[in-house]
């Protein structure tokens, strides 16, 4: 991308002209959440100024202009992902909630005892937590594939370890710890061959790399919508239809039903089952408005990102006793490391002081910080608003974090 072009993409996030502690805010922690371009905002304000009325019920004008820009805001996301209609997509909370969607209506439907759950050792709680509950409800079993010291994935393990006991992998598509890229089309070629359905969870993808639901042959993808630019408490299942019809609702209330009598209820078509009650109908649309600022962006800010990761290694590699976590070929723009004994809480309160923000914590991967051998670790992630000079600031602010400890 023209340095131009960056600037102008720079330009559009307000929150990137704040100071944070006197000094330009340098923001590292997009993994977590990244920050929103006029054009989101702005469409949230709009529809609560101009077209809010409740969705899908109404007569009225204001009913149906809401029910339109909110109807094309999943027509904007099934382009987006190129899935075969938009009733494959189901508006949900975020990612986790597309997961417990699919663990306890899948899940609670089509496992019995012996079935297993095959997971990866790089999973996020949110793709761990609900598959455990479903196992112990129906006597399924989770087996966990492991990684290689590089952070990517074992794949002979993962071939040995599939049978057809494996009715379900539950994979991340990106790390949100290592950064690694998971093989998808290889994944899901190996799980049907032996009957299993896939799980893919595209929490840290969809804002940084293209993604087509139909080329990759997955089962399901779940989608987080304020890791892409866009708002907050929005996100999104993508299924396959003749498995989402085939599903139980998750969910129980008004707009999801055909009719209801005391002695009996029948449920809506596609998408509706799977959307009782009032939607998040604003943050859809944000959401709509986010896949149109990204869409065209999104092979440069992927070629940019790819270019900055290459760099933030070099410039990290260069503090002496920091260690990174995840080198894999290819990996995504999220950078995880520790620094000799220094707690990754501590690193990030330094790099806070010098206006950097980066998470540091277990990023809900117990069991991957249990792998890697550590309890935390601190981590920068990228966006495209991103440059060579934050990672500049960032360098520079880690060795004032050897200083402080006397390293
Ligand atoms: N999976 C991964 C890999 C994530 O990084 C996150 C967010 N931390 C989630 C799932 C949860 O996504 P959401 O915030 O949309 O529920």
């Amino acid at each position: 991308m023209a340095l131009a072009a960056l600037e102008s993409t720079r330009e559009q996030f307000p929150i990137l002209k704040e100071t944070i502690r006197g000094k330009r805010l340098v923001y590292l922690d997009n993994a977590a959440s990244t920050q929103k371009p006029d054009v989101v905002i702005d469409t949230i304000s709009d529809y609560y100024r101009h077209s809010h009325a409740n969705v899908h019920r109404g007569v009225h004008a204001l009913s149906q202009r809401a029910t339109d820009q909110f109807e094309h805001a999943r027509r904007l996301l099934q382009g987006f992902i190129n899935a075969r209609e938009d009733a494959e997509v189901v508006f949900t909370k975020g990612s986790t909630e597309a997961i417990n969607l699919v663990a306890a209506s899948w899940g609670r439907t089509f496992l019995q005892p012996g079935d297993r759950i095959m997971l990866t050792e790089m999973e996020h709680h949110a793709n761990i937590v609900p598959w455990q509950v479903v196992a112990q409800q129906t006597g399924a079993e989770i087996i966990v594939v492991p990684i290689l010291d590089d952070g990517s994935l074992d794949m002979e393990a993962m071939a040995k370890l599939l049978d057809e006991r494996v009715k379900m992998v539950g994979v991340t598509h990106v790390s949100n710890v290592l950064g690694t890229v998971n093989p998808i089309l290889e994944i899901t070629q190996m799980a049907h061959a032996v009957g299993a359905k896939v799980l893919v969870d595209g929490a840290q993808a969809l804002g940084h790399l293209r993604m087509d639901v139909q080329a990759a042959g997955v089962d399901f993808y779940t989608m987080a919508s304020h890791k892409m630019y866009g708002p907050t408490g929005i996100g999104a299942l993508y299924g396959r239809r003749e498995l989402l019809d085939a599903m139980p609702p998750y969910q129980l209330g008004g707009g999801m039903i055909r009719s209801v009598t005391f002695e009996k209820t029948t449920y809506a078509a596609l998408p509706d089952k799977f959307e009782p009650g009032t939607p998040n109908i604003a943050d859809a649309i944000g959401l709509g408005a986010a896949i149109e600022f990204l869409s065209p962006r999104l092979e440069d800010a992927h070629h940019l990102e790819s270019e900055l990761t290459l760099y933030t290694h070099e410039r990290l590699s260069e503090i002496p006793g920091l260690k990174i976590h995840g080198t894999a070929p290819g990996k995504a723009g999220t950078i995880s490391f520790t620094m000799a004994d220094v707690h990754p809480h501590d690193i990030g309160t330094i790099l806070d002081s010098e206006g950097v923000a980066v998470r540091a914590g277990h990023h809900c991967c117990q069991p991957l910080m249990a792998r890697l051998g550590v309890a935390a670790t601190a981590r920068a992630s990228l966006a495209l608003y991103n440059t060579r000079e934050d990672i500049d600031v960032l360098a520079s602010a880690l060795r004032r974090v050897r200083e402080v400890f006397g390293l």
